[in-house]
């Protein structure tokens, strides 16, 4: 893995999530390494998965952190582009594999109270899995 990789540039964001989403009270997993992508954290009751995106790396769509250097014109393109067509690809097998796919970008991380409403939509919306999870879960976390 080098210096540049994604993983490593995304861990402060994941990090903030993963505390918004304890605090929340709600239970994850991350890193399932049997899923498409290795998801960054996994709401398995909700069937739900989340990807921490570094808007950079990812080129979250019209962020203003999303910008291609200027230098290195025969690298930056492509690169990214790779990282792009990956994601995509990835958020397709999950879909198919039956999960619902959430990405937070790195900048909707800056806010801790904007951060926690973004958790809290995200994890609310969407079908339980199992029937009559729905309203249990909606009297509280699980
Ligand atoms: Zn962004």
């Amino acid at each position: 893995m080098d210096r540049f990789s994604p993983s490593r540039r995304d861990t402060q964001p994941e990090m903030k999530v993963r505390k918004a989403a304890h605090a929340l009270g709600l239970r994850f997993r991350l890193h399932r390494k049997e899923l498409p992508g290795s998801p960054d954290i996994v709401f398995p009751r909700r069937k739900l998965v989340v990807f921490v995106h570094g808007c950079f790396w990812h080129q979250h769509p019209g962020c203003k952190r999303a910008t291609i250097p200027q230098s290195r014109q025969e690298f930056w393109p492509a690169k990214l582009n790779r990282n792009v067509e990956r994601d995509s690809a990835v958020v397709s097998a999950l879909k198919e594999a039956g999960w619902r796919v959430e990405i937070i970008w790195e900048c909707e991380t800056k806010v801790d109270a904007v951060l926690g409403q973004r958790l809290k939509d995200i994890t609310r919306s969407g079908h339980p899995t199992i029937p009559g999870l729905w309203e249990r879960t909606a009297k509280g976390p699980l």
